[in-house]
């Protein structure tokens, strides 16, 4: 079986844990692509940094540290402490000793002249995850947001706010999305090519699968990759999301401040009509069980728990995924 996954970082990467784990316990043979979300990648300290990238190889490869989700376990902070006392920022996104070296491999490999792509597969020869691990494209592509800069004693009715444009990281990590997002950008994606093999995975499938990740900056983003979107419309694979969006809320993270920034509302049935032109299946907790889709707009709608709260939770939601799709290839081929 050919399965091709779109991920961001922490939802997708436990999802994807849970994956492996259901096809090894099934022996299910099967050939998994991942294609991951590059938008959030940013120069730090001259290094090119590639979070939800990582976060999937460390995770898959047995590197990540477990509790936080992201970053490596044992990590160090030497280095930070150094570029600290050099007074040499950001504060606010700390790279880990162990996680340096990855960042000095890949920005090494890259200026040697490497594709992303191929500088991602140099450094899963050591992670070994267990899938093709595909950026989205190998052109640079960075989410920025665009938030209120009001003028020093500025106060509301004093005419226009000015405002300004952050980073992603910058948004997420520093501010927390505290700050509203007025616009999300996704700088450079118009012109951003997808990376080689992303679209013949996706044609080429036999199930698609959309992990719980962000539905504006992680799926969101991957899928404004020129051709992605097509592809997923047009490929003969039942496409299966699982919704990340519980009861009205984000389980972890801060992605309703994503998608009040794009007008849509945070819940489990407004993130499947963002997705309804390809999607043919959608899991959804037990607690949206009530909320109904459309049927046109949404094929098939399943609830059941959705908490990834271990390897086995998570190894169950991903089985339920392949059920569904083959559920829905079943009735396709009568
Ligand atoms: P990021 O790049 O690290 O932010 O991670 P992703 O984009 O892959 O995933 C973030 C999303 O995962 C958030 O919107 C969370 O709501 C969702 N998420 C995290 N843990 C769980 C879980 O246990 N169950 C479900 N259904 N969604 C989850
Ligand atoms: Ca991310």
């Amino acid at each position: 079986m050919r399965i091709t996954a779109l991920a961001g970082g922490i939802g997708g990467a436990r999802f994807l844990r849970g994956l492996l784990h259901h096809l090894n316990a099934r022996e299910l043979p099967s050939d998994v692509t991942v294609i991951g979300n590059t938008a959030d990648d940013i120069t730090l300290h001259g290094l090119r940094v590639c979070p939800d990238l990582d976060t999937v190889m460390y995770t898959l490869g047995g590197g990540i540290h477990n509790d936080q989700g992201w970053g490596r376990e044992d990590e160090e902070f030497t280095v930070a402490g150094e570029l600290a006392a050099y007074g040499s920022g950001p504060g606010w996104f700390t790279l880990g000793d162990r996680d340096l070296a990855t960042h000095i491999v890949r920005t090494r490999l890259l200026g040697e002249g490497m594709t992303l792509s191929e500088a991602t597969a140099t450094l899963c020869e050591r992670w070994r995850p267990g899938v093709r691990l595909l950026p989205m494209s190998d052109d640079r592509v960075e989410t920025h947001v665009v938030v209120d800069d009001p003028a020093d004693g500025q106060v509301p009715g004093d005419g226009p706010i000015p405002t300004r444009a952050v980073h992603f990281q910058e948004w997420w990590t520093r501010l927390h999305a505290s700050v509203p997002a007025r616009q999300i950008l996704a700088v450079g994606i118009e012109a951003a090519r997808p990376a080689p093999g992303v679209l013949e995975a996706i044609r080429e499938a036999d199930v698609v699968l959309l992990p719980p990740s962000n539905p504006v900056v992680s799926i969101g983003t991957i899928l404004g990759v020129p051709g992605v979107r097509d592809a997923l419309r047009n490929t003969a694979a039942p496409v299966i999301g699982v919704s990340p969006i519980i009861a009205g809320a984000p389980v972890r993270g801060m992605a309703d401040a994503c998608l009040t920034a794009i007008g849509v509302e945070t819940s489990a049935s407004a993130v499947a009509a963002l997705y309804a032109d390809f999607l043919s299946g959608w899991l959804v907790d037990e607690a949206d069980a009530g909320e109904v889709s459309p049927p046109e707009r949404v094929p098939v709608v399943r609830s059941r728990p959705l908490l990834m709260t271990d390897l086995d939770a998570s190894a169950a939601i991903a089985g339920a995924a392949l059920d569904l799709a083959a559920g829905i290839r079943q009735a396709a081929h009568g």
